[in-house]
């Protein structure tokens, strides 16, 4: 999983479980879809108070094995503390310039935790990066045509909502495979939800999306262009 191949769609996130927490249903729908995707985790949770880096990226492969990704990496920036720097931008720019995604998801660009909109910010600049021919004579230029960001922890109206009701179960497996994170009797638990509280949180901001659209559970996602329609008989999503 960790050998570089082009992709449909690449998802980049600041932290291991990131991407299993907001797009993951997505991601594996995609995949069932028949799409190569695959996900660049930024850090790899090297601040969190429980496990090791070293734990927390044997948990991402097997997350990642349940999202049915085709790749995953973890770049090794520094944990809550991650800067929108050249370096970390031309890096994520030429993992990019190989990946050839045409579709990147991104984290929204406003949230609490700064790594998160930092993710965002970086994301979308080295998305821009790899499309120039000469920031490096390794790889060949690729900027993907399509970024979405990921709003499901924003309090704003998505551009759309992706159903996930069938993905949603397999969804919630791959985040629990963090074990060191969502275990009941990892160290810190009295910090941390245990596995029922997870859960409740995830389906219920997952059914809250799902209800805009008539569905059980949904991912929302905003989108910075209008979104075009060429036949609006088939128009999904009842107005009555
Ligand atoms: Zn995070």
């Amino acid at each position: 999983m960790t050998q570089p191949t082009q992709l449909d769609v690449l998802a980049i996130a600041a932290h291991p479980d990131d991407i299993e927490q907001t797009c993951g249903g997505t991601l594996l729908k995609m995949a069932e879809a028949g799409y190569r995707t695959g996900a660049l985790d930024l850090t790899a949770g090297d601040m969190g108070t429980r496990g090791s880096p070293e734990l927390r990226l044997t948990e991402a492969e097997e997350a990642g094995r349940i999202l049915r990704l085709k790749h995953r990496d973890n770049l090794r920036f520094p944990d809550a503390r991650l800067e929108n720097a050249l370096g970390a931008r031309m890096t994520l720019a030429v993992h990019i310039r190989n990946l050839k995604p045409r579709v990147v998801i991104l984290p929204y660009w406003q949230a609490r935790h700064p790594d998160h909109y930092r993710a965002a910010e970086i994301g979308y600049e080295a998305c821009f990066l790899a499309g120039l021919k000469k920031i490096d004579e390794y790889s060949e230029p690729h900027r993907p045509f399509k970024v979405m960001y990921s709003s499901v922890y924003a309090n704003v109206t998505p551009s759309f909502i992706v159903d996930v009701t069938a993905q949603f179960d397999r969804r919630m497996e791959a985040l629990l495979a963090y074990r060191s994170q969502y275990g009941a009797v990892a160290e810190g638990s009295h910090l941390f939800p245990n596995e029922p509280e997870i859960h409740d949180r995830l389906a219920s901001v997952a059914r809250f999306y799902g209800n805009l659209i008539g569905v059980k559970y949904g991912e929302p996602y905003v989108v910075k262009e209008a979104m075009r329609v060429d036949d609006v008989v088939a128009l999904p999503v009842r107005s009555f």
